[in-house]
């Protein structure tokens, strides 16, 4: 069969295929709610009283769990499991990819006279010992020592999906380096409960229940019908569209975002949503994107580790559910050019159970002045790390959204609002004027303004916006994991925190009241950290010449970003609070950098390989037909012309991009480099002539599914 005709065949499918009712949820959100999860009820109901005590001593204070228990735990975890229908047991990780891995193991061992027995011990439980020898792990082990570990993470809960028992791991190599992204995120979250603590002793709170951060992140994601999504090699194997002319219409109505949801993404999302609350993944919000074909998840916000790994099984969850519905998901950040990319927003706060949100600005001048210090730890912490968080979110894809028009640009910049950005410019002037009377007064603790709860306006062009109670990170990409970022994140505050807690502490060591301290410390931040709030349009030119006279840094793509990770600055931030040594987060930078080569040299060589065997041959066939008309049709003798044209301009483009492809580097950031300047401008040019031929060839001829036909679901 031609390319040809599985199109149009498709289209065919799609045109008289009965859109199945959706399967509405049925059962009570209650009963739904975690029934697959082995949580800290089902623990306290199947455990013994004192093994569960011990067990949450470990959750909740990290302390060290013994092997008794731990074999009681398996064996309870294991029973459970099989009554839900498991039959294998498998420890979840999260390598250095965007992806999660996971090995399987069925609890069955032979017993040795013929029959089996089902096991599973505390030590299978705790620890694991993958063959994990071809997971990124940038030089830190060498394949003659390849054994990685798998280390049972006793706060994120373990799960059954079909006949599986999954056991969130951290990973780590035989010296004990971290060879994932779970492993710091957990050392990150310690750095910053210790400085946020040493902050609100300080404020003579005496109860002070453990600090974690917050994160709920926003999912956007389009949706394919499979048909064509098999058909266009470029989505199946770089996730994105290397070809395709817009189509007449795009996103230009705005008629999409928030309009109504197509009836078969209902009867998925209804799927999805159900298979995710028995996961106890708390999804609550859906609706219609910018984009054609464009959609979002968003779940309500748990504690960063949770976040983290409940949105690691969403992105799974997300493709596997859209199988089963006939499409494809794509969590790519820009799949189609000309229509919006897909970001992740990661909304994020931090704060406890005995004081609250520590980014809420609360209904009390304390609490204001509480707030504001944590509020200027992470403008600080933005400010001086910016750099790192924009390496954090570099990746070949995003890349391609960044700084286009829907998503912020590559300058890190935070977004206060119009009365939040007004208190800290009178913080700068060192008084705060009180908004009614005008007249100037000492900024002592119990005369702050009043903050309200909702900072009013909006901003979509900010990558870093404070949104009334948290801090939302709009620069994220679409299949990142959000791990990257928050380790990032919560490190850099825990140094900004520790930062102001050292102030604050040698101010009153000096004599000091508290009010006083907390005012020259809130004066000095407010000044030093002007620079990089920004309250205006992100999207502008202005913005970047502005941003450059602040000194805040541009990095426009992966290559630009990722040298950030290898500064003083960041090497001494990760290793001063034990996030990451130098070495790991050495092989971090040379890992991301690596991936950045293979996915671009997997695009330049998917582009040659369409060019050549998909797009040319339809060329060169309607060229065929054309000469043969050109004869007789002035029309197809005009149109022979442009044709060839273009075909000619594919034809050396392709000859350029290959020789590009043969070029030699000596290392993988010159790699990097060459392909970022020449490789993919030179893809670029290919395309341009391909899709001026889509324009021109004749629709039955025309191999690869369309924009129009893949993006407008029906
Ligand atoms: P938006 O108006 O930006 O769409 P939503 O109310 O839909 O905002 O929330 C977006 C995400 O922010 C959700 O995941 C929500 O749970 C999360 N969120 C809300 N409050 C907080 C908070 N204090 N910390 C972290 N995430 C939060
Ligand atoms: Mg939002």
């Amino acid at each position: 069969m031609t390319g040809i005709s599985v199109r149009k065949q498709a289209v065919a499918e799609i045109a008289s295929q009965a859109v199945a009712p959706f399967a509405k949820i049925t059962e009570s959100p209650d009963d739904l709610f975690g029934s697959n999860v082995f949580s800290l009820a089902e623990m306290k109901a199947k455990l013994p009283k004192d093994v569960f005590r011990s067990l949450k001593k470990t959750i909740e204070k990290g302390e060290v769990l013994n092997a008794a228990v731990a074999d009681t735990v398996a064996s309870a975890m294991r029973e459970w499991a099989m009554a839900k229908g498991a039959t294998h047991y498998a420890h979840l990780f999260y390598p250095l990819t965007s992806a999660t891995a996971e090995k399987h193991d069925s609890f069955i061992t032979p017993d040795g006279e013929g029959g089996a027995v089902s096991e599973f011990s505390g030590k299978l439980l705790i620890q694991g010992e993958p063959d994990a020898s071809s997971f990124p792990n940038g030089g830190i082990r060498q394949t003659s020592e390849a054994r990685g570990y798998t280390a049972w993470d006793v706060t994120s809960p373990a799960f059954v999906i079909d006949s599986t028992l999954y056991i969130p791991t951290a990973f780590v190599s035989w010296t004990g380096e971290a060879l994932d992204k779970k492993t710091p995120l957990l050392r990150s979250q310690q750095a910053l409960n210790r400085q946020a603590t040493r902050i609100l002793k300080l404020f003579g709170h005496e109860e002070i229940a453990n600090v974690v951060a917050f994160a709920g992140p926003e999912q956007e994601y389009f949706l394919v019908d499979r048909r064509f999504f098999m058909s266009r090699p470029d989505l199946l194997s770089a996730g994105r569209t290397l070809f395709g002319a817009k189509p007449p219409r795009g996103q230009e109505f705005e008629d999409l975002y928030f309009g109504q949801i197509p009836e078969r993404v209902i009867a998925y999302m209804v799927d999805l949503e159900r298979e995710l609350l028995k996961l106890g993944i708390p999804a609550k919000t859906r609706h219609n994107e910018v984009a054609p074909g464009q959609f979002e998840i968003a779940p309500v916000f748990e504690s960063a580790n949770m976040a983290a790994d409940h949105q690691q099984m969403s992105m799974v969850m997300m493709r596997k559910l859209a199988i089963r519905h006939g499409f494809e998901c794509l969590t790519h950040e820009k799949p189609f050019a000309g229509v919006n990319g897909s970001g992740k927003h990661v909304n994020f706060s931090f704060g406890n159970s005995t004081q609250g949100n520590m980014l809420d600005p609360g209904d009390t001048p304390h609490e204001n002045a509480q707030f504001l210090v944590f509020c200027a730890g992470v403008i600080r912490a933005v400010h001086k790390h910016g750099g790192l968080l924009r390496a954090a979110i570099a990746s070949a894809q995003n890349d391609h959204r960044l700084g286009a028009n829907e998503a912020p640009p590559a300058i890190i910049s935070v977004f206060l609002g119009e009365q939040l950005s007004d208190v800290f410019d009178q913080l700068k002037a060192g008084g705060a004027k009180n908004s009614k009377s005008k007249g100037i007064m000492e900024i002592g603790v119990d005369t702050l303004p009043k903050l309200p709860k909702d900072a009013g306006d909006r901003n979509r062009t900010s990558p870093f916006a404070f949104t009334g109670n948290r801090f939302e990170f709009r620069a994220v990409g679409g299949g990142q994991s959000i791990a990257g970022p928050l380790i990032a994140l919560q490190t850099a505050i825990a140094e900004a925190l520790d930062y102001i807690a050292g102030k604050l502490e040698a101010s009153i060591g000096s004599g000091k009241t508290l009010n006083v301290s907390i005012q020259t410390v809130l004066t000095e931040l407010a000044n030093e950290h002007a620079a990089v709030v920004f309250n205006g349009n992100g999207y502008s030119e202005e913005w970047h010449q502005e941003a450059e006279k602040r000194g805040l840094l541009n990095l426009k793509t992966t290559v630009d970003a990722l040298p950030q990770l290898n500064t003083p600055e960041t090497i001494k931030l990760f290793d001063k609070y034990n996030v990451l040594t130098p070495r790991e987060l050495k092989s971090r930078h040379d890992i991301y950098l690596e991936t950045y080569v293979k996915q671009v040299l997997v695009e330049a060589k998917l582009v040659v390989k369409m060019g050549k065997t998909i797009i040319l041959p339809a060329a060169i066939r309607y060229q065929a037909e054309l000469g043969a008309a050109s004869a007789s049709s002035n029309a197809a003798k005009k149109l022979l012309g442009e044709v060839s044209g273009y075909a000619d301009k594919l034809d050396s483009g392709l000859a350029s991009l290959e020789k590009a492809l043969g070029h030699e580097s000596s290392d993988v950031a010159s790699e990097a480099k060459h392909l970022k300047e020449e490789v993919l401008p030179l893809m670029l040019s290919v395309r341009g002539a391909a899709d001026a031929l889509e324009g021109l060839i004749a629709d039955d001829l025309w191999p690869l599914p369309t924009y129009q036909e893949m993006l407008f679901i029906r």
